[in-house]
């Protein structure tokens, strides 16, 4: 499995090399050599041409002596470094450029006929086994008055003819292996602009699949391979802070339920062996129960937020007049207002106002945050719930005089689980996940929340709803 991808392109120039290599041995040598033979015998035959029309005709009409165009084709052979022959009709060597005819006496061909070059004006071999080398034989006919008298023929070693074809060949091979070294060069590119950066690539998102975020891929490239790289890059920071995230979570879940787990634990076991005496039972009963309690508040909070997902929770919307919803709200509270002398100044625009949105939801949202305005205020205050109207938008502000939020802690309110230090001493029974359900009921409906506090001055939380219609 491992560098597959770098083998494959290897594979590919290997075979590459190889089938070039096939082509040049094949098919540029067949026809190199086709080529040189086939121009060979052009040009002997435009010689035994001309040679038939001017030398042989004169010989045969008595203006040249035998010595004379002896002479003639001498010179012609040296010329062309090939033999010349005059043959008559029959086949009786007349005149041999390489031996003088007084010496030998001519000699017959057995077997000749010039039927046998077909229509071709030359042919290859031994010519009736008189030559002593494979060659190249080019004819043409020696006519006078219409009528065939001998023929011409030149005769060229082959090995002459391939020793040429061979040097273009040779040639071929070279070039053949300057153009593999050049793709050497490609190979080269390839490694360094694709092979490695892309293995670079797959090791980190290995080490991601592992649960290692922290090794970042160094692939700076402008091109598809660097924007690859960055977006793995962002999806390892996400899923890092996505897994932070997780274990606080988890941290803060199992934190929350230990203690009060552990003071139930205690108590009942204290009861049960009669360290807490019958007579003040009640008391650590009933701490027991508000410990419940605030176990079950705690669950329901965590299946609650659990509802708004990435998608956002399934909203019911519909107008409804929340100058209503914020009086019967305000209603729920009146026991404990009453206990802590806390009063409540409504200032609402118009008789009704109503929003687009989901009521239940909203219910919670008003819930919560007079929840907290009151927990977090002194006795004898003010709490004042305001709605104004603007550009198609409802503002809901819940403002108290409380004991504010320290700077530093604004923006952390909305975590689940957060609380200060002030209220971790003033609300025992808080979870911290009041806040984030309220930002996620905010965030669903495409709204948004705002605080504004001052420590010691107040708290004012602030949200905004769609104006709906009557
Ligand atoms: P729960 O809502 O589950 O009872 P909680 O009220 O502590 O717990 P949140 O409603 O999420 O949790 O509030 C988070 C923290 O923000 C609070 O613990 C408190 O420190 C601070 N806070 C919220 N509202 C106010 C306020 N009106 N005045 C001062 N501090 C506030
Ligand atoms: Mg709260």
């Amino acid at each position: 499995m491992k560098s597959t991808l770098y083998l494959k392109f290897l594979a590919g120039y290997v075979i590459f090399g190889i089938l070039g290599f096939l082509i040049v041995t094949t098919y540029t040598s067949q026809q190199t050599y086709q080529y040189t033979e086939e121009s060979a015998a052009d040009d002997l035959y435009r010689e035994a041409n001309t040679i038939a029309t001017s030398y042989a005709q004169s010989y045969y009409k008595n203006e040249l002596t035998l010595a004379d165009i002896q002479e003639h084709l001498a010179a012609i052979d040296a010329y062309l470094n090939a033999s010349i022959w005059i043959v008559d009709p029959q086949g009786e060597l007349l005149i041999n450029s390489r031996a003088q005819t007084s010496d030998n006496p001519p000699v017959r061909i057995d077997d000749f006929s010039i039927t046998s070059f077909g229509t071709r004006y030359y042919q290859i071999g031994t010519f009736y086994g008189t030559l002593s080398q494979e060659s190249l034989t080019v004819y043409s006919p020696i006519i006078i008055d219409y009528k065939v008298h001998g023929y011409v023929l030149i005769h060229k070693p082959m090995s002459q003819i391939t020793r040429y074809s061979n040097g273009f060949i040779n040639i071929s091979y070279t070039s053949l292996a300057l153009i593999f070294l050049c793709s050497l060069v490609v190979l080269g590119v390839f490694t360094f602009v694709i092979y490695l950066p892309i293995r670079r690539i797959t090791r980190s998102a290995k080490a991601y699949s592992a649960g290692n975020y922290d090794n970042k891929i160094k692939v700076h490239s402008n091109d598809e391979l660097g924007y690859m790289a960055a977006s793995l890059n962002y999806m390892a920071s996400e899923l890092h802070s996505l897994e932070d995230d997780q274990r606080k979570f988890i941290a803060n879940v199992s934190h929350d339920f230990r203690s009060p787990l552990t003071s139930i634990k205690g108590y009942i076991e204290a009861i049960m062996d009669g360290t807490i005496p019958h007579e003040i039972q009640d008391k650590y009963l009933n701490i027991i129960l508000m410990e419940t309690e605030r176990l079950n508040k705690l669950t329901q909070s965590m299946l609650e937020l659990n509802k708004y997902g990435a998608h956002g929770a399934m909203l019911d919307v519909s107008p409804f007049d929340i100058n209503n919803t914020i009086k019967m709200t305000v209603q729920t509270f009146e026991g404990t207002c009453t206990q802590k002398k806390i009063s409540f100044e409504l200032i609402l625009t118009g008789e009704t106002l109503f929003v687009n949105a989901d009521m239940s939801k909203i219910q919670q949202v008003l819930y919560n945050l007079i929840d907290n305005a009151i927990k977090f205020s002194h006795a004898d205050s003010t709490i004042t719930i305001e709605t104004t109207e603007r550009n198609d938008k409802v503002f809901i502000s819940v403002k108290d005089t409380g004991i504010g939020i320290p700077k530093d802690s604004l923006k952390k309110i909305w975590e689940r689980f957060y609380k200060t230090d002030a209220s971790r001493g003033k609300d025992k029974r808080g979870t911290g996940l009041g806040l984030a359900i309220v930002k996620e009921i905010i965030q669903a409906h495409n709204e948004n929340i705002n605080v504004i506090s001052t420590e010691g001055v107040g708290t004012e939380f602030i949200f905004t709803l769609p104006l709906g219609e009557q």
